[in-house]
């Protein structure tokens, strides 16, 4: 029996109770990114609940992308201010 430690810290001894799932997350810097990992059912549970989990690469890349754009317009608006534009 092996035994096999996810990236959600919890254990299980069958590949089978393991799940990789993208998720909404950002990297060091705050900038939006899709998280791989791979979790126990409990947690996937968990993140599908809060929907946090991205079902297809192309709904996490388009979201990405908004998320992105919403940080260009703050990022704007933030530099106007301090330029003394708004
Ligand atoms: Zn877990």
């Amino acid at each position: 029996m092996s035994r096999i430690i996810l990236s959600c810290g919890h254990e299980v001894y069958d590949v089978k109770h393991a799940y990789t799932i993208m998720t909404k997350s950002t990297n060091r810097y705050g900038d939006p990114a899709v998280k791989y990992q791979t979790v126990c059912g409990p947690c996937e549970d968990r993140y599908r609940q809060q929907g946090q989990i991205f079902d297809t690469e192309q709904e996490a890349f388009e979201a990405i992308q908004r998320a992105e754009a919403n940080y260009d317009i703050l990022d704007k608006i933030v530099g106007e201010r301090e330029r003394g534009q708004v």
